[in-house]
C-alpha cells in the first residue's frame, strides 16, 4: 500500500476530551474518527486492525468447530418478553418502534435471538453438542460512553452459544470456548487474566472474565500473591475518583439501615462526602440483607468503608434508583435476579475475600454484621469455583492485590435459563423432553483493540503485536527525488508485499513528519531507505528500540522473519 494513496489523517494533538491513550492515540493516528457520542468510524487503518482482529478470532473458532453466521441487528421486543429480559435490562438498550408501533431493539447481546433458532430448529440429542457465533455491532446505550473504543455505545462483538443435551458437554464447550478466548488474546498480544465475575443481567451462576490489567481499566480485580485466585472485586462502575482523606471507619458503626434514592444521601448515610464513593458492591446475602461496600482509597488498595443495608428497602427501589445508588446497572440486578450472588458469598474463597475487605478480621475494628461466618448463614457450593483456575486459597494466604483492569471478554455457564423461558427443548435418548443446555461467550473485538494498545504503548505511539498491526511493514523513502532510493524501495515493496503487509511512504515530505506517522502506525517492523540506499543499507526499527540499526538489504528477510 503507498502511503500517497492511504487515508490517514493524522494530528498533531488529541482533541480535549481523550483520557485514555489508546483513544488519544486512535484519534491521533487516524484510526478512529467520532459520529456522536460512544460511536465511531473506523478509518482504514483501524480497519485494518479491526479485521486482522476478526480473522484471528474466526481462525480460533474454526479451530474449535464453531461455524459463524450472522443476525440482525434489529429485534423484536417480544423475543425479550419471552426470556423475561426486556424489562430487567434497564435504560441501556436502545428502543424503538416500527411504523406499525411494533415495539423492537438494536441488540445489546443476542441470547434469545440464538435459542430462539434453536428452539425452532432443533429436535434431538443427536444433534448436540452444537455451538455457533457471530462477529457483530452490538448497541449498548451506556451512561458514560467513554475512552474511545473501550465503552462505546455501539461496539463490535464476538458472540458465541452453546448448545448442549448434557452438563459434561456443556462443560467441554466451555473449556473449549476458553482455550479458544485464551488463544485469541494471546495472539492479539492481548495479556489476560481470567477471573471469576458477576453474571449481571445474564443469568446463570458461573461466569469468567478475561481482564487485561491496564491502567485505565474501570474494573478492579483481586489476585492472590500466587496466582492460584482471582476474582472481579467491583461489580459496578466508578462512580467519581477519590478526592479526600478517609475518615474514621468506626464510625459507620454507629449508623443505622436507611431508605436512599441517591449517591448523596448514600455518603450522607455513611457519613463520608459523596466523592469517597468510587465504587460499590450491591448483592443479596440471605433473604434479609444486601449488602453494600464502599471501596476506599486506591492507593493503599485497601477498603475501608462497608455496610450492610435492609434487603426489602433495596427491594422497594426502582431499577433506576439502585442504579443511583450503587452507581451500577448490575447493582440493580442483584434484588431481581440474585440467584447468583448468595451463592457467591457461599464460596469460602469470596467470603474469605469479603471479609478481608471489610477489615471483619482485623482487631481494632469491625463492622457490624460483617462477619460472613459469624453473621450470615452460608451454605457450601462448589460450583463457582470451576471458574477459576486452580483451588482457591486459604484465608492465611491472604493477602490480595488489587489491579485495575479492562474486561476484554467474558464468558458463561447459562445452564437451562433461556432454554426453559424461551422453550428450547430436545428429545434425550429416552425420548423425554429436556431443556437444552446453553453457555455464551463474548469478547469486546473494538475494546480489545484498546485495551491491546493501552499494554503497548511507546513514548510516541504505539507498538502493535505483530498479528493484529495495521502493516508488518512499514517502509520509509528519506528523499522521494533519490532516485536510487526509489528504486530499492520499490524492489524492497514488491519483495516484501509477497509475504508481508507492506505500507510504502512513498510521500514527498519531510522525514520527520514521516516518523511521527510512522510512531503511530506502530508497525512492528519499520524500514527506513536513506542514504545508504546505494550501498544496498537500510535501517531497521522495532517500535519499542529506542534506536535504528543499519543493516544489509540481504539481511532483511532473517530480521522481519
Ligand atoms: P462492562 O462491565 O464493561 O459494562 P459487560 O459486562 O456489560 O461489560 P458483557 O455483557 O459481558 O459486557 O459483554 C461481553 C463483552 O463485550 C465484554 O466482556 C466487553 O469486552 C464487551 N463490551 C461490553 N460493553 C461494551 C461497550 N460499551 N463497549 C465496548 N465493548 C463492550
Ligand atoms: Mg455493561
Ligand atoms: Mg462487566
Ligand atoms: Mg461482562
Amino acid at each position: 500500500m503507498r502511503q500517497s494513496k492511504f487515508f490517514m489523517p493524522t494530528l498533531k494533538e488529541a482533541p480535549a476530551d481523550a483520557v485514555a491513550e489508546s483513544h488519544k492515540l486512535m484519534i491521533r493516528g487516524g484510526y478512529i474518527r467520532q459520529v456522536t457520542a460512544g460511536v465511531y468510524a473506523y478509518l482504514p487503518l483501524g480497519y485494518r486492525v479491526l479485521r486482522k482482529a476478526e480473522r484471528i478470532m474466526e481462525e480460533e473458532m474454526d479451530k474449535i468447530n464453531v461455524p459463524e453466521m450472522l443476525m440482525p441487528h434489529f429485534l423484536p421486543a417480544s423475543l425479550w418478553e419471552e426470556s423475561g429480559r426486556l424489562p430487567k435490562y434497564g435504560p441501556e438498550m436502545f428502543r424503538l418502534k416500527d411504523r406499525h408501533d411494533r415495539e423492537s431493539l438494536l441488540g445489546p447481546t443476542h441470547e434469545e435471538t440464538f435459542t430462539e433458532i434453536i428452539a425452532k430448529n432443533l429436535k434431538s440429542y443427536k444433534q448436540m453438542p452444537i455451538s455457533l457465533y457471530q462477529i457483530q455491532t452490538k448497541f449498548r446505550d451506556e451512561n458514560r460512553p467513554r475512552f474511545g473504543l473501550l465503552r462505546g455505545r455501539e461496539f463490535i462483538m464476538l458472540d458465541a452459544y452453546s448448545f448442549a443435551s448434557t452438563r459434561e458437554q456443556l462443560d467441554q464447550q466451555f473449556d473449549d470456548e476458553k482455550q479458544a478466548f485464551k488463544n485469541i488474546f494471546r495472539r492479539a498480544g492481548v495479556d489476560v487474566r481470567p477471573v471469576i465475575a458477576d453474571s449481571g443481567t445474564m443469568g446463570g451462576k458461573n461466569s469468567t472474565e478475561f481482564q487485561a490489567p491496564a491502567a485505565i481499566g474501570e474494573d478492579t480485580i483481586a489476585t492472590n500473591e500466587k496466582g492460584t485466585y482471582a476474582a472481579n472485586l467491583e461489580m459496578a462502575q466508578s462512580i467519581d475518583t477519590f478526592k479526600q482523606e478517609p475518615e474514621d471507619p468506626k464510625e459507620l458503626n454507629k449508623v443505622a439501615t436507611t431508605g436512599m434514592d441517591s449517591i448523596e444521601k448514600l455518603a450522607e448515610f455513611l457519613h463520608v462526602p459523596a466523592t469517597r464513593i468510587v465504587k460499590s458492591i450491591l448483592f443479596i446475602a440471605d433473604d434479609q440483607k444486601v449488602l453494600v461496600l464502599i471501596r476506599g482509597d486506591k492507593e493503599i488498595n485497601e477498603v475501608k468503608l462497608g455496610h450492610i443495608l435492609d434487603a426489602d428497602e433495596v427491594r422497594a427501589a426502582t431499577p433506576e434508583e439502585l442504579i443511583e445508588i450503587t452507581g451500577s446497572a448490575k447493582g440493580a440486578v442483584g434484588p431481581i435476579n440474585a440467584d447468583w450472588a448468595d451463592k457467591i458469598i457461599a464460596d469460602e474463597t469470596v467470603r474469605n475475600l469479603y471479609n478481608f475487605v471489610v477489615g471483619a478480621n482485623e482487631t481494632d475494628y469491625q463492622f457490624e454484621n460483617a462477619n460472613l461466618d459469624r453473621d450470615f448463614k452460608v451454605d457450601e457450593f462448589a460450583d463457582i469455583r470451576t471458574a477459576n483456575e486452580g483451588e482457591p486459597d486459604p484465608v492465611d494466604q491472604l493477602p490480595l492485590q488489587f489491579t485495575t483492569s479492562i474486561e476484554v471478554g467474558h464468558i458463561f455457564k447459562l445452564g437451562t435459563y433461556y432454554t426453559t423461558t424461551m422453550g428450547a427443548d430436545f428429545l434425550d435418548q429416552n425420548g423425554k423432553t429436556q431443556p437444552v443446555i446453553m453457555g455464551s461467550y463474548g469478547i469486546g473485538v473494538t475494546r480489545m483493540l484498546s485495551a491491546a494498545v493501552e499494554q503497548h504503548l511507546t513514548e510516541n505511539g504505539i507498538a502493535w503485536p505483530r498479528e493484529i498491526a495495521p502493516f508488518t511493514v512499514h517502509l520509509i523513502q528519506m528523499k522521494m527525488k533519490d532516485e536510487t532510493q526509489t528504486n530499492l524501495a520499490e524492489k524492497l515493496e514488491k519483495e516484501l508485499s509477497a509475504k508481508y503487509d507492506v505500507l510504502y511512504d512513498d510521500r514527498n515530505v519531510r522525514p520527520g513528519v514521516k516518523f511521527n506517522d510512522a510512531d503511530l502506525v506502530g508497525a512492528p517492523i519499520r524500514i527506513t531507505i536513506g542514504r545508504d540506499a546505494s550501498e544496498n543499507i537500510v535501517e531497521v526499527k522495532q517500535p519499542t528500540d529506542d534506536k535504528a540499526t543499519k543493516i544489509s538489504v540481504e539481511e532483511l528477510e532473517a530480521y522481519i522473519a
